[in-house]
This record gives C-alpha cells, sequence and structure tokens, in this order.
C-alpha cells in the first residue's frame, strides 16, 4: 500500500501516524506546503500574548520526530499541485527548489484545511494587515506587537478573533472589534453572549456591532479602517478574523464532489467521490450530528479524529464518522463561553421543534469558598426531551458541564437522564445537585406539565398593555436593586397571604432571581385558581437579554 497524505497537520499527521501504527509495511508519504508539521494552531493566539512563551513549545513534532518514530516520509515546503485520478498520480512541487515531479498512490489522503478569508476591499494588503494561521503568520504578528502597537482593530468576534483580542490587551494595546452581526461569538444565542461583552467592556475593548470595514488607507504611524458607517478607526495592527474558507482547489481541479459552501464532500468513512480518495479536516463538509444536514466545522477535535478514522478504514477497518456536533468553548480571562449541538437560532431558523431552559447555579457547593456562578441554556425536543444543544457562560465548570452535555447529546440522551445523572461530587468540585441535574429537573419538570414557564423575550415582546401581569416574587430589597419593567412585587413568602391583590382575569408571568421562588410562587398560583406561568432563568435571564446600559 502507498498512501500518500496532503496536509501535515491536525488532520494529515493524525492520519499518518495512526496509518503507521496500522501497517508496518506500507509506503506513507506526507507533502506539507509549510516548513512545519502538527503545529499547535489552536495556541498561537497564547504566543502573541506571551502566555506560551517558547515558540519551540508550539511545535507538537517535528518531521524528524515523524521520520524516526514513524517511519514517515515526511516533505516539509512540498505542495501538491494537482491530481490525475486516472492514473493515481500527484504532481508535487518542491517549493525550495521550484523542481515538479510525480509521485503515484494506491490511496490518497487529502487534509489541506482552510485558509482563512480576505475579503477583497481597498487596501486589503497594506502592511499591517494579518490573518492568523500558521506559524508564519504569528510570527509576523508578534513581530509587529514587539516592536510597538498602541492600537489594534480586530475584524471578525468569532473565537480566533476574541482570543487574539484576550492576548493584545494582556500586551497592553488599546483594541476594538468589528463584527459584521449583531452579537460577539456569532455560533451562540445572542443573549449568551451577554457576559463576554461584559467582560469585554470591563477591559476596555471597543465592540462595534453591526459594523464592517470598508477599506484600508495607509496613514503617519499606521493604518486608517474606514468601517462602512463613514467611522474611521487609527491603528497600526489590523487582524482579519472572519473565517476561512476549505482548501480544495485541488478536489474541485480532479473533479471530486465539493458542497455548496465549497466543503469536499465525504461519505459516512470520510471517502470523497472518488474511493480511493479520502479528505478529513477543514477542508470538508461534515454532516451535523444533531440535524443530519451537511455542514462545515473546522475545528481541532473533529480533524484529529477524522484523522484516525480515515486510516482506519484506508487500511481495511471499517469505521464510520458519527458526524460533528461542533463542541466548542472560548476562555476570555476569567470568563468562558462554550456549546454544544445546535443553537437555538439554528433550530429555530430550520423550523425545528424545540423547547429550552436557563438556570444560573454555582460550579460548586455555595457554601465552600470560591463557587462561581454560570448560566446554562439547555434546548431539547419538546415531546420527547432529546437533548439538542447546550450552551454555557461563566467562569469556572463551564467546560465540564458542556463536555457532559455533550457526551449526553451523543449518546441520544433526554432531559429525563440528565435528572439521574451521576455526577462526581465533593463541595470544591460541584454540587450534590449538580448543574446539569438542575437543568434536567427544570426542563423534564416543564415536559411534565409541573410549572408551566414563560420565555422572558416572549412576555417583553407583546404590547404593553396586553403583557401578562409581571409578579416579582424576590424580597423587596432583590426588587429595588433592578426589576422588569411593569412588574409588582409580591414576596414568595408573604404571596399566599396577599392573593387578593391579583386580578384573576389575567395572566400572570412570576419571576425570581433566577427561576426556582418564581416555580414555587407558579404552584401556589396556579393551585388558587390564576393563570400562571414562570419566566424561565428569572431576573438573570431576562437582565441577559436586555443588559443593563452604563
Ligand atoms: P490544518 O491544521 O490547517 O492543516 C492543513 C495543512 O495542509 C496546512 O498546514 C497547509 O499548509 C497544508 N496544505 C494545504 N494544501 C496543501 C497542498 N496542496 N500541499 C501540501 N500541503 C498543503 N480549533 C479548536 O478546536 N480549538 C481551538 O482552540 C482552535 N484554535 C485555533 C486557533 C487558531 C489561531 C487557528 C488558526 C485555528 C484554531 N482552531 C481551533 C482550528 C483548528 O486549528 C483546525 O480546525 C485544524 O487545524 C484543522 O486541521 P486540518 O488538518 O484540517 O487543517
Amino acid at each position: 500500500m502507498k498512501l500518500l497524505i496532503v496536509g501535515g497537520v491536525a488532520g494529515g499527521a493524525s492520519a499518518a501516524a495512526r496509518s503507521r501504527r496500522l501497517s508496518e509495511e506500507a509506503e506513507i508519504i506526507m507533502f506539507e506546503r509549510g516548513p512545519d508539521v502538527s503545529f499547535a494552531n489552536c495556541g498561537l493566539p497564547y504566543y502573541i500574548g506571551g502566555e506560551i512563551a517558547e515558540r519551540e513549545k508550539l511545535l507538537v513534532t517535528t518531521p524528524e520526530r515523524l521520520r524516526s518514530r514513524f517511519n514517515l516520509d515526511v516533505r516539509t515546503r512540498t505542495s501538491v499541485e494537482a491530481i490525475d485520478r486516472t492514473a493515481k498520480k500527484v504532481r508535487v512541487r518542491d517549493l525550495a527548489s521550484g523542481k515538479e515531479y510525480e509521485e503515484s498512490y494506491d490511496r490518497l489522503l487529502l487534509a489541506p484545511g482552510a485558509a482563512p478569508l480576505r475579503p477583497s476591499i481597498p487596501g486589503i494588503d497594506l502592511p499591517g494587515i494579518f490573518t492568523l494561521r500558521n506559524l508564519q503568520d504569528v510570527d509576523r504578528i508578534k513581530e509587529a506587537v514587539d516592536r510597538g502597537v498602541e492600537q489594534a482593530v480586530v475584524v471578525g468576534a468569532g473565537f480566533i478573533g476574541l482570543e487574539l483580542v484576550e492576548n493584545f490587551v494582556q500586551r497592553g494595546i488599546a483594541t476594538t472589534v468589528l463584527e459584521l452581526q449583531d452579537q460577539v461569538l456569532p455560533p451562540f444565542d445572542k443573549e449568551m453572549t451577554t457576559p463576554i461583552l461584559t467582560a469585554l467592556a470591563a477591559k476596555g475593548v471597543a465592540v462595534l456591532l453591526g459594523q464592517s470595514a470598508d477599506g484600508f488607507e495607509e496613514a503617519s504611524g499606521g493604518l486608517v479602517v474606514r468601517l462602512k458607517s463613514g467611522q474611521r478607526l487609527a491603528a497600526q495592527l489590523v487582524i482579519l478574523g472572519v473565517g476561512v474558507r476549505p482548501e480544495n482547489k485541488l478536489a474541485v481541479d480532479a473533479g471530486l464532489e465539493v458542497g455548496p459552501r465549497g466543503g469536499i464532500r465525504v461519505n459516512e468513512y470520510l471517502q470523497t467521490s472518488d474511493p480511493d480518495i479520502y479528505a478529513v479536516g477543514d477542508a470538508i463538509e461534515v454532516k451535523d450530528f444533531v440535524s443530519g444536514d451537511p455542514t462545515q466545522v473546522p475545528l481541532a477535535g473533529p480533524a484529529n479524529r477524522q484523522g484516525r478514522i480515515a486510516a482506519d478504514n484506508i487500511f481495511g477497518r471499517s469505521v464510520k464518522y458519527r458526524g460533528t456536533q461542533g463542541t466548542a468553548i472560548l476562555g476570555f480571562f476569567d470568563h468562558t463561553a462554550a456549546m454544544t449541538g445546535a443553537s437555538e437560532k439554528g433550530l429555530r431558523r430550520a423550523n425545528r421543534p424545540m423547547q429550552k431552559v436557563y438556570v444560573h447555579p454555582a460550579h460548586h457547593a455555595g457554601y465552600y469558598p470560591g463557587a462561581e456562578q454560570m448560566t446554562l441554556k439547555v434546548l431539547f425536543h419538546p415531546e420527547s426531551g432529546k437533548l439538542l444543544g447546550a450552551q454555557a457562560v461563566g467562569g469556572a465548570g463551564v467546560d465540564k458541564r458542556i463536555d457532559v452535555l455533550a457526551v449526553a447529546i451523543q449518546a441520544g440522551m433526554t432531559v429525563f437522564d440528565l435528572e439521574e445523572m451521576e455526577l462526581a461530587y465533593a463541595p470544591q468540585y460541584g454540587s450534590a445537585k449538580d448543574p446539569i441535574n438542575m437543568a434536567g429537573f427544570v426542563a423534564a419538570g416543564l415536559l411534565r406539565g409541573d410549572h408551566p414557564q414563560v420565555a422572558v423575550e416572549a412576555v417583553m415582546a407583546g404590547q404593553v398593555d396586553r403583557r401578562p401581569v409581571l409578579l416579582d416574587v424576590r424580597t423587596p430589597q432583590e426588587f429595588s436593586a433592578g426589576h422588569i419593567p411593569g412588574a409588582m412585587n409580591i414576596p414568595v413568602d408573604e404571596l399566599r397571604s396577599r392573593l387578593g391583590e391579583l386580578s384573576r382575569d389575567r395572566e400572570i408571568a412570576a419571576y425570581c432571581q433566577v427561576g426556582q421562588r418564581g416555580y414555587l410562587a407558579t404552584r401556589i398560583l396556579r393551585q388558587a385558581g390564576f393563570s400562571a406561568a414562570n419566566i424561565g432563568g428569572g431576573y438573570k435571564t431576562y437582565l441577559l437579554f436586555h443588559p443593563p446600559t452604563t
């Protein structure tokens, strides 16, 4: 077996190492256009900020190591230029010498990744405007930062954009973020990004939503970024983090099928439309694990796992790739935002039935010092309770809950399973009722009809005179510190004796801080004959949709 691999980083290097473990006899050649293989793309932003101090740490392995340990023929600075599927050959160019040659294959694996988008707007090629994909990019950006940058503009508030913002702030650079959408972290539901917006503001980062760059000009001491709005921003450094496009040229030129957004089409064995050619990683179209629809998800975990699976299949095993659920996480200073599976907006766009709950628990027992609060949103099917997606934002413990929910989604579990989940507990790690259990109790209770719930955004969307009575059941102190406009206040402990103050002719939307007292109030009201529902997630959820303006 002669296996050729195009691309030597996440997907390609995983496939190469796995292939060797499966076959000592195979001839395996891995081509990489750049000078490095298997480097830590995900660590690049932290090298700029200084958290990762040594450049070598970004090199997970070297060509020499891959040669000695795995007996791989690793050819760096070597680009595969074309595929001849009939002759089963590729045309290869040695970038150092410019020499071209051919290499034949029995099987070919494409792992060429995705290239950062560079929109064609005036001035885009001026010095000082960068994208970030590899070590050469990071060297250029770090060199500019080390020379001294006072102001930076990051175009695009996705994961990589915000990671760079954090590292620029660490370096004392005044940073502005532009984002075309009306929220940061576009894969998340908007309200779940409110705490990240607050954190950005607290770090002095200017965030311009619904804005995009219209052009770049040279100016004394740097650049001017022209915005569509007409605003002009001075900067010595601009980063474009507006997304990636699959590197599909080889595949397209060879007549392999690609999807509408350019991802190379593969079957569940990661075989392209040519059975002798496999493809993995950012370059491919995958099946969305939740919806089953084709999609593109450029993440390291899927690329690595796909590399392994493709190697298994190339070497005679029969392993299916289950699909990608888009489990992703961002650290921003002390904040963490993570998600898995479908988002609410994605489900609504696709017109798929869904229900949701918000809980705001502490990441471990509240009585133990250091408990940090998180907001956890769980999306599920309104009849079966099957889990569809989850998002969380907070500090410590967000990663663990999203990972648990990612596994639960993969296992096809329901909210009823979350009620029963037995998770590790000691006060410094969790709670006897873990946030996962809490989300399960609320969601399962909702499906059982124990406590009708109303979404705060649905309440607020109604005309003021048509809205239900907003009943705040917190203490007067909590009420006076901030409440939903138009709400009346009857603390839950006084509710039974003050029912006479409420009209039986109108719906009541009860709420408390996080939903628990509102739930109790709803039970009291309904048993007393009122038509009442609890505002899911309480005042804290209201604040996600209506953050206080400062
Ligand atoms: P790549 O890792 O991009 O490797 C493809 C390689 O193929 C490239 O080195 C390219 O030079 C080479 N190549 C392309 N065409 C040819 C050719 N014709 N001939 C020879 N070689 C070729 N993901 C996460 O899950 N978590 C994170 O925290 C995270 N952070 C990131 C931070 C940054 C700054 C970046 C850039 C990415 C980050 N990612 C993260 C995404 C993750 O790195 C990618 O999803 C993953 O690397 C994709 O693997 P891949 O093998 O498909 O492509």
